[in-house]
Formats: C-alpha cells, structure tokens, sequence
C-alpha cells in the first residue's frame, strides 16, 4: 500500500506533536517536529551569543548558518526520535522557555527557512511520514495527502503547556506560558516568510474541548479515508 504524508500546522501548544506522533505509531510511519529544528538554531543563537539585548545578530547568523547541523537520531531507552544539534542530544533543552522565547526572531529568517525546509522534505522524500509545523501544507509538502490545520483556544493551549513545563520541574508561571503562546501565534501568523495559514484543503481540528483520544480517531478517520483513495487510484 502507498505510504503517503501527512502534514500538521497549528498555532503554538495545541497538541500537534501528539497527535502527529499518535498518527505516526499507529500507521508506522516517521514523525517528524519541524518546530524542533527552528527551536535548535534558537538555542545556537542563544548559545553563540548571537542574541544581544533581545535582537538576533542576523550577520552572524547568516556567515555560520551553513555550518550548524540539525538532525534526529533515534533513543533506544525512550523508543523516540530525539532532537540534535552539532553533535548533541538537545531534545529537552530545546522546550525551556527561554528558547520558546527567542524562536521566532530566527524562524522568520529566509535563509533559515530555506535550510531547514530543504532538510524537512529530504527527511520526507519517501513518504510515510508525519510532519508538524507551520508551513507544512503549504511550502514543504504542499502535494501532501492528508493536511490538518489545528487550534484551540489560547487559554486552554496555555494550561496544557504550563502543566507540561512544570511536570519536568521548569519555574514558570502560567502568566509568561500564556504570554509566549500570544507573542508566537501573532509572530508566526504576520511574518512575511511562510506565514502560518490554513493550507487549502486542510481539515480544521479545533481541539479546545476534545480529548487526544476523540481527536486521534477524528484524524485517523480522515487518513483511513485519503489512503483508501490514494490506494484505488
Ligand atoms: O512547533 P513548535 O512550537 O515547537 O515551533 C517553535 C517555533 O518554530 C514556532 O513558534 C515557529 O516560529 C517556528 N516554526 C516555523 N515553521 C515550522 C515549525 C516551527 O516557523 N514548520
């Protein structure tokens, strides 16, 4: 049967990479968190000095872009595809919210977009793949079968991450969760590269008051349907 790809976009923290990975384990295919590699040249930049005063050194960024290399590699203590960034595991680094924080002064950057989306469809080229993101209906995998737009209301996107962040220990308040959530949906929402917009003839999921359960058999519904097309076409 052929494998196809799915692509999730969504605003920040409505449950993307769960159902992305929920998808991905029932269908056997490859996940892939293309938030994770805009979130691992953050963490470059943060690490490099290449944020002064709030304000990406953007000259900087751009004569070593082409060095910095961002990749997956699979644990097997946790069975996951974990995030690497120039030969280290930085899969948990990557979630503080001091990267959450500065991500969106480098994924608006072209040059930026350019790498990792060029990195994203080679990862994809096989299809069988699941990918969550902001432009991936539209720019990395526009032909992809199946395309989900997902959301929820801010305030419910914001506890579920709060009790994520303070279940590995972080110190943060509800209040600055809330307030990242905002600063990034309208970053993401308004920048001129490859704002996040609903893909034509992507699905909606609104998932304010839906369990990951009810929206997994939601999804799957719709994948069950697309491969059954692509398979009697
Ligand atoms: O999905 P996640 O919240 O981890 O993404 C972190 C940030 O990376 C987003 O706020 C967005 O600025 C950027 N991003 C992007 N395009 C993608 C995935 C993420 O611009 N495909």
């Amino acid at each position: 049967m052929r494998r196809i790809t799915i692509a999730i976009d969504g605003f920040s923290s409505c449950g993307k990479s769960t159902l992305a990975k929920q998808l991905a384990h029932h269908l056997r295919y490859t996940y892939i968190d293309s938030g994770a590699m805009y979130r691992a040249v953050a963490l470059y930049a943060i690490e490099n000095g290449l944020i002064v005063d709030g304000v990406l050194v953007l000259a900087d960024l751009l004569r070593v872009l082409p060095g910095i290399r961002i990749g997956f590699e699979h644990d097997d203590t946790t069975q996951r595809s974990e995030t690497w960034l120039d030969g280290r595991n930085v899969e948990h680094r990557i979630r503080e919210l001091d990267v959450s924080n500065c991500v969106t002064l480098v994924s608006p950057v072209p040059e930026v977009r350019a790498k990792l989306v060029r990195t994203q469809q080679e990862l994809g080229a096989g299809g069988g793949v699941v990918m969550d993101g902001r432009d991936i209906g539209t720019v990395v995998f526009p032909g992809a079968e199946v395309k989900f737009f997902m959301t929820a209301r801010p305030e419910v996107r914001a506890e579920r991450r709060y009790k994520e962040l303070r279940g590995r220990g972080a110190d943060v308040t509800f209040e600055s969760v809330l307030a990242n959530i905002g600063r990034r949906d309208l970053d993401d929402t308004t920048r001129k590269a490859d704002p996040l917009v609903q893909a034509p003839g992507a699905i909606v999921i609104d998932n304010s008051n839906m369990t990951s359960a009810e929206q997994f058999d939601i999804a799957l519904g719709h994948v069950v349907k697309a491969i059954g097309t692509v398979a009697e076409a």
